[in-house]
């Protein structure tokens, strides 16, 4: 049925929290795999945390170290579930109020970004593995089925898109033969990619079948390509829709609440390598970094002229579909991946840089909320007779 509906975002301090809309930013660094320990030996961590103060330091030599604060920093030995209850969580729990949110990964190729959004746990070794493997993807949606079905106060409906980013191209990673672009609603601001397949999710098994659909198309599309998998973006975007219920005997709400949660787990951040990479490769090099050296300049920006600056979120795909995430209404963690060894320590020193600008972003958040005219007049029409009833008797 063809609800009619008006858009109205509302303004809100969340809280009364002073800086509720700025981007929260937590470095995790990745533990030495055992082949890795094995050749390092006890070296020092060029990467230094400290959770406990929030603080990362960089050894850049015997002499020389750099300091960061961060809003969170995780040791190597932190588990999924604390990353997530204390990035991710706060996202989607205001997706659920009406929200826009985002978690996103960043980092260098092999710092974890996947294993930290996208790991499926005991899903990869049919439920014989450890659940507490899972990722943000999984546990975000799994958050979201159980507090939506407990809710008593509305309906939900859930559905999912999954996506590809690779140079100027978003695939859709639940049907290949489609074309998805990324449009921006000029009255609301609401981002949305219109030709990406949007498969409802009712239960935690539905949800596995989009994320396996998903894998196996990737894997296909990115056989085509040269090491495309650390080269292109991933997206799920999560679009959650509340219908209050109308109470008996009372007014319900009439306005619906329909809010996106994005999950990104970006391409690897390296710069690529100057040398060997001549020509056609050298151009393709620039392309594909393209996209993440836009949203570096978007960030670096925003971060010091504020938003009310020009931000060149058109010129990329990727930076177009982030555009609400930085500089807009969303709730947005950022979650900065570092490795441990001295070979990483230029990478990690930009990541590191990265997250300390991301820091300055605000955003202003933003109900996402829908006036639902067919149930105004449902509840309109009841008043009436009520009042009716009264004057008859
Ligand atoms: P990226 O997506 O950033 O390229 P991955 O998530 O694929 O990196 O991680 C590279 C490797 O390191 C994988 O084998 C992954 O399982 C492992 N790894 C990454 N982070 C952790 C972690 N926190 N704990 C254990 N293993 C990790
Ligand atoms: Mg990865």
């Amino acid at each position: 049925s063809a609800l009619r509906t008006r858009h109205k975002t509302t303004s809100r301090d969340a809280g009364g929290e002073k800086d509720a809309g700025r981007v929260r930013v937590a470095i995790r660094l990745r533990p030495k795999t055992p082949q890795e320990r094995a050749e390092d030996g006890d070296a020092a961590s060029v990467v230094e945390v400290v959770p406990e103060m929030s603080r990362v330091v960089l050894r850049k030599s015997q002499w020389e170290a750099d300091a960061y604060n961060f809003d969170s920093v995780f040791a190597e030995t932190s588990s999924q579930a604390r990353v997530y209850e204390t990035l991710a969580r706060p996202v989607v729990e205001g997706v659920l109020e009406g929200f826009n949110g985002t978690v996103m990964a960043y980092g260098q190729t092999g710092t974890g970004k996947t294993h930290t959004m996208g790991n499926l746990g005991d899903l990869t070794t049919n439920g014989k593995g450890d659940t507490a493997d899972r990722g943000v993807m999984l546990r975000a949606v799994d958050d979201i089925i159980n507090l939506t079905t407990d809710d008593e106060t509305a309906n939900f409906k859930i559905a999912v898109q999954y996506m590809q980013v690779y140079m100027s191209a978003i695939k859709d990673l639940l049907d290949a033969n489609n074309e998805v672009d990324v449009r921006e609603d000029p009255k609301t601001n609401e981002i949305s990619f219109p030709g990406a397949t949007n498969a409802e999710v009712k239960t935690m098994n539905d949800f596995i079948d989009i994320l396996h659909r998903g894998e196996e198309n990737r894997i296909v599309a990115n056989q085509k390509l040269n090491s495309a998998s650390s080269r292109s973006h991933s997206v799920l975007a999560i679009t959650v829709r509340r219908y209050p219920k109308e109470a008996k005997g009372g007014l319900a709400s009439a306005t619906a609440r329909i809010s996106k949660l994005l999950i990104v787990d970006l391409a690897g951040s390296e710069r690529v390598t100057k040398s060997g990479s001549e020509g056609q490769l050298l151009e393709e090099a620039k392309a594909i970094n393209l996209s993440l050296t836009v949203l570096g300049k978007c960030i670096n920006t925003l971060a010091e002229s504020g938003n009310g600056a020009h931000i060149p979120y058109r010129e990329s795909k990727l930076t177009r579909m982030l555009r609400d995430s930085f500089g807009g209404s969303a709730k947005t963690s950022l979650i900065v991946c570092v490795g441990p060894l001295r070979k990483h320590l230029s990478e990690s020193g930009s990541s590191l840089l990265f997250g300390q600008r991301a820091l300055k972003v605000e955003n202003a958040l933003k109900l996402r909320e829908e006036v639902d005219y067919q149930l105004l007049a449902r509840q309109l029409q009841r008043q009436v007779d009520e009042l009716a009833g009264e004057v008859e008797r």
